[in-house]
């Protein structure tokens, strides 16, 4: 009969409204900004750059090759290079960033500049509330505002940043240079 879909669908909307007021699982909204829905773990927005350590600039992992700048589909990424070296998370001497910007004006939130970099050293962020009242600079992001601790991406996205760290450890471990052999043991000393 024509219509009988729209009643079954009236039908739902009204279980579901009244049963709101006596099931919780049904009030699918929630009083945003005093509530927030807890967003999923692979939920992503825009890129930010997680050091590890306490020093946002010494603990930066990027070494500013300029890959994810290069892929960028709107090309939003700005990087300058530095001219010095200072060393990495394995104390290998590596060039970084003298300037690295996002315009996230811009940003699509493809996640390609996470998958090409080869140094772990960018990762998508779940920070949503960006609205600005100036129209000019004020979506651009700096190094500054992109540099986030370790702990942080832990606790938006653990599953993934445990993996990170055991790789990073894994790579460290490998390059370690091996210890020294212990020295032979000496001779005992001739009897008189
Ligand atoms: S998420 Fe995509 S658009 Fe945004 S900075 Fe990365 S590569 Fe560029
Ligand atoms: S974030 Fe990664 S890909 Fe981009 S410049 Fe730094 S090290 Fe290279």
């Amino acid at each position: 009969m024509i219509g009988t879909g729209i009643l079954k669908g009236m039908a739902v909307t009204a279980r579901n409204f009244v049963g709101s007021y006596f099931e919780k699982d049904r009030l699918i909204t929630v009083q945003y900004p005093e509530e927030r829905n807890p967003l999923p773990e692979n939920y992503r927005n825009f890129p930010f750059l997680p050091y590890d350590g306490d020093d946002p600039e010494a603990g930066l992992r990027c070494v500013a090759c300029k890959i994810c700048e290069k892929e960028c589909p709107p090309q939003c990424i700005y990087i300058v290079k530095s001219e010095d070296k200072k060393p990495d998370y394995m104390d290998k001497p590596q060039f970084y960033p003298k300037v690295f910007n996002i315009d996230i004006s811009v940003c699509m939130s493809c996640q390609i500049c996470v998958e090409v970099c080869p140094f772990e050293a960018i990762k998508m962020d779940k920070v949503f509330e960006l609205s600005r009242r100036e129209r000019f600079d004020a979506l651009l992001l700096r190094k500054s505002d992109l540099a986030k601790p370790n702990e942080y991406y832990h606790s938006i996205c653990p599953t993934d940043a445990a993996e990170v760290d055991a790789k990073l450890a894994e790579a460290a471990a490998k390059k370690k240079p091996a210890a020294p052999a212990a020295p032979a043991a000496a001779p005992p000393a001739s009897a008189a």
